[in-house]
């Protein structure tokens, strides 16, 4: 039976964890929302938020509670982004790369790095980034130039990273380089690096939406770091990437499952007060079946989600394939449920300020982002056996 005929596995949190996920929509209701067309016009992502997501261990939202994590199941860490995704997305989605910083350096560094990195991480005193992309290595990271050579007992870096998101405001580098130039996928290596260390640059770049995350690049001259630099073994650095891929495809189902609902609800509101016709345009049965539509989208996205992320607590393979669909689905779904709502405001959704323009610029990340449709499509029929 191939893992796609599986049962379908769906769990959801429980009672213990409903407290986070409750922060979270408070926290969406009462802080992000209000302030997301802000914080997108300043293209400042907000560190008061950050530092109070950190004080609750969202910041390491599944690792224990004893580590200073959240100790939430990777189903109930859905549930937190999806909450945190409806106020705003470009949020929740530097919180995610906060957590891939974090959750990589628990599940692979030793003791020493566990008590160098996490403090800063967890409390979000440090801002997280994972820096795989290169301007030349984007769906295919196994083609990656930067390079990391043996130098006193260390080893030197030298390379360009571009559209990592949280830099340049990052003070702690995941990143993928060659240990072996000539081994493919097989040759690279995991380093944390702090972006204090001399010969690292970051620049930012504008982005068509999301704006208060920041993304950036980075480059890396002559950057000396120590032996244990290196997480994990040294060659595993492909498998450590993948694994923060994989969970970042699966968390992209509610992180879309977010910002489309909130973009449906502005729609339902709008279309339950505008009067065309004269009558209420939601009593048109033409807009009651596109709303029927948008809901069911969404709630595909986010059984998507819900689906990957058991198999992830379950540690079965079969993420791999559900994470790519999950990923699939979700940019999809994004797109369509942000672009369709704006619709049904009519001109007004195209006029900024209006908040469903800015979920249908946040929701194009999606598709783009932890890797493109094509890229989801390639691992899901890989996945078919
Ligand atoms: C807002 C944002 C934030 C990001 N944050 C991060 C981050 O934090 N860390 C990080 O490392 N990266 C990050 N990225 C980079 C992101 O992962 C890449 O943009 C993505 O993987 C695609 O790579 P690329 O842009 O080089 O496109 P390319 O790989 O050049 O692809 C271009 C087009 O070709 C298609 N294509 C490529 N190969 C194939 C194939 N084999 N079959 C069919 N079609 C194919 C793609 O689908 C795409 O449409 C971010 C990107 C964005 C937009």
């Amino acid at each position: 039976m191939s893992s796609t005929a599986r049962p379908p596995v769906i769990a959801a949190p429980s009672p213990a964890e409903e407290t986070a996920v409750e922060f979270a929509r408070n926290l969406a209701r009462d802080v992000l929302g209000p302030g997301a067309a802000d914080a997108e016009a300043r293209q400042e992502l907000p560190r008061p938020v950050m530092s109070r997501l950190g004080a609750e261990g969202l910041t390491g939202m599944t690792l224990p509670k004893s580590a200073g994590g959240a100790g939430l199941s990777h189903v109930a860490s859905l549930a937190v982004f999806d909450a945190l995704a409806y106020g705003d997305m470009a949020v929740a989605f530097a919180l995610l790369c906060q957590n891939s910083a974090a959750r990589s350096i628990w599940l692979r560094g030793t003791t020493a790095q566990h008590e160098r990195w996490l403090p800063g991480l967890l409390s979000a005193k440090d801002i997280g980034a994972y820096a795989i992309t290169e301007p030349t290595a984007g769906s295919d990271p196994g083609s990656m130039e930067t390079l990391a050579t043996r130098s006193d007992g260390g080893w030197t870096l030298d390379g360009v990273k571009t559209l990592i998101s949280n830099v340049p405001l990052a003070s702690t580098l995941v990143l993928s380089a060659k240990t072996n130039a000539d081994a493919g996928t097989r040759g690279m290596s995991a380093f944390i690096v702090s972006a204090d260390a001399a010969g690292v640059d970051g620049v930012p770049l504008r982005l068509h939406g999301s704006r208060a995350l920041p993304v950036g690049q980075l480059t890396l001259r002559g950057v000396r770091v120590p032996g244990d630099a290196v997480l994990g073994a040294e060659g595993e650095g492909f498998k450590i990437a993948l694994d923060a891929v994989n969970w970042a495809r699966t968390v992209w189902a509610a992180l879309a499952a977010g910002v489309a609902q909130a973009s449906l609800d502005g729609a339902i509101a709008y279309v339950r007060e505008r009067e065309q016709f004269g009558r209420k345009i939601a009593d048109f049965q033409a807009v009651q079946f596109q709303l029927a539509e948008l809901a069911t989208d969404v709630e595909t996205a986010r059984l998507h989600g819900y689906r990957a992320a058991a198999l992830f607590d379950a540690d079965d393979p079969a993420q791999i394939g559900a994470a790519a669909m999950a990923k699939l689905t979700a940019g999809e779904v994004a797109v369509r449920v942000t672009s369709k709502a704006l619709e049904l405001l009519g001109g007004v959704g195209y006029v900024v300020p209006s908040p469903l323009e800015r979920y249908l610029r946040q929701a194009r990340m999606a598709q783009l982002a932890d890797g493109t449709g094509n890229i989801q499509r390639l691992v899901i029929a890989r996945s078919l056996g």
